[in-house]
């Protein structure tokens, strides 16, 4: 069966690995993207996330092209790293708007539908971070954090109505994200990985895939990392 499916983010990175996953279902998948061009095979909206009118623009696109959303998968992300003590305001509240609120405006709009249909799917991509912590990552980790309260109270939200909302943790993965990061702190944390390895996008877009499938019909408000086991205990 062919869904509707939005991948915020997608034009790179873990979203394009995402969105290259559900494709090769068999799904109909649109990404975000905010400058240069979308891959080719894939029908890319032009959308920031923390532009509420360009979300309802986004979703009028998709919905035109593909119909209504029906697996939405909230990934775009940023980072602004720095201690606390340096961390100038617009920093924090550029992470917080981006991360936890781009998923709030995604996943409002997209419940509209799921609800009037009575079934849909929606994936926050949140760290491993959000529940370790990180020093330098007060912004970041506090965004991935509150999409794990944002993510489990919309699961008992959308639950009556055959929706199911979970979130997947990702650890190290290879991307521009962690390109930017020194090769000794690549070291560093990635000794700290039990698989002692980063992960490849491919490896996220796998849970993210399972979570949407008819498999996973009965898992809601889960936080699943995939991070080679470096968040056990946490
Ligand atoms: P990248 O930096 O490679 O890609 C980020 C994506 O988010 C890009 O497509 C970017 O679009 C998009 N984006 C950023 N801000 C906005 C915005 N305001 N509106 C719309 N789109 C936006 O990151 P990754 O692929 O590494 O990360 C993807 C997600 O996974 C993020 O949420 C990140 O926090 C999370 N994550 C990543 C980890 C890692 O180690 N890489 C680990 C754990 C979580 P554009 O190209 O236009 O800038």
């Amino acid at each position: 069966m062919s869904r509707s499916v939005l991948v915020t983010g997608g034009n790179r990175g873990i979203g394009l690995a995402i969105a290259k996953a559900f494709t090769a279902r068999g799904d109909r998948v649109a990404v975000t993207y905010r400058s240069g061009e979308p891959p080719a095979e894939l029908l890319g909206v032009r959308c920031d996330v923390t532009r509420t009118e360009e979300v309802e623009r986004a979703f009028e696109e998709v919905e035109a092209a593909h119909g209504p959303v029906e697996v939405l998968v909230a990934n775009a992300g940023i980072t602004r790293d720095g201690l606390l003590m340096r961390m100038p305001e617009e920093d924090f509240d550029a992470v917080l708007d981006t991360n936890l609120k781009g998923a709030f405006r995604v996943a409002k709009r997209a419940s509209r539908g799921m609800m009037r249909a009575r079934r849909g799917r929606i994936v926050l991509i949140s760290s491993a971070v959000a529940l370790a912590g990180e020093a330098g990552q007060t912004n970041y980790a506090a965004s991935k954090a509150g999409l794990v309260g944002f993510g489990r109270s919309l699961a008992k939200e959308l639950a009556p109505r055959n929706v199911t909302v979970n979130i997947v943790a990702p650890g190290l993965t290879s991307t521009d994200m962690t390109a930017a990061l020194p090769e000794e702190r690549i070291r560093q944390i990635v000794d700290q990985v039990p698989l002692g390895r980063a992960a490849e996008p491919q490896e996220i877009a796998h849970a993210v895939t399972f979570l949407a499938s008819p498999e996973a019909s009965y898992i809601t408000g889960a936080v699943i990392p995939v991070d080679g086991g470096a968040s056990m205990g946490h």
